[in-house]
């Protein structure tokens, strides 16, 4: 008999019951102890993505920040680095993001685990440091919006991408990105919605794309297992 493959999450952040697979994003100020972070993830099907969001980067001393991101990062459950990244759009400096996000690039890479990315009108300067890391780890930017252009650009550098609620509005542009992207770099979320379930994401790209759920669901399984679940 054939068994769907659970319907994976890749970035949330609310921690509710859900039969899916979920990665859940945890801002490194939230995460007190490693017994907290235990404590998030008990159920089969859980995993973490820790790092230092650029919103919250003046939240605590960046130092301890850093030293809590580094001793928690090699946990098994901890599978991606993220979110972080830059944006344009808050008071924090770009070059005191910068720095701070290209600290987790390089830990991304040392300790071979995804990095997960927030990435607002600052793509400029994240893929100006792609190209000064060229990172073997996988990039994803997630929360991806807009038009197709800017899609296929972070397509052709080589990341992946993830969509998440925008795609519930037919009228919204990003569908029609969503047509453009291969599916082997495809991946969905929630995000920080409550109101909306990884099922309903998964419904709306299925329909967009033409594709049985089953079929998308197989082939987002293949992309999380490549990415995240390798030795
Ligand atoms: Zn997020």
């Amino acid at each position: 008999m054939l068994t769907t493959p659970p319907l994976i999450d890749i970035h949330s952040h609310a921690n509710r019951p859900s039969s899916g697979c979920r990665i859940l994003s945890l801002d490194i100020s939230a995460v007190v102890d490693a017994l907290y972070l235990q404590s998030e993830i008990a159920e089969p099907n859980r995993y973490v993505s820790i790092g230092i969001h650029p919103w919250f980067i003046e939240r605590q001393p960046v130092e301890q920040s850093w030293q809590t991101l580094q001793t928690l990062c090699i946990d098994p459950k901890v599978i991606a680095i993220g979110e972080c990244g830059l944006d344009r759009c808050i008071d924090t400096p770009l070059t005191t993001q910068s720095e701070i996000f290209s600290r987790q690039i390089e830990l991304s890479e040392r300790i071979g685990k995804p990095l997960i990315i927030h990435c607002v009108r600052a793509f400029d300067e994240l893929l100006g440091l792609r190209k000064m890391f060229k990172p073997i780890q996988t990039w994803i930017i997630h929360g991806v919006t807009g038009k197709p252009a800017l899609a296929q650009q972070l397509i052709k550098h080589g990341c992946y991408l993830s969509f998440g609620k925008a795609l519930l509005k037919p009228d919204n542009p990003v569908c029609q990105t969503l047509t453009t992207i291969p599916l082997e770099r495809l991946f969905l979320e929630t995000d920080a919605a409550t109101d909306i379930n990884i099922a309903q994401i998964y419904a709306a790209a299925a329909k967009i794309l033409g594709l049985e759920i089953g079929v998308l669901s197989a082939e987002l399984h293949r992309n999380f297992t490549r990415v995240f679940l390798h030795d």
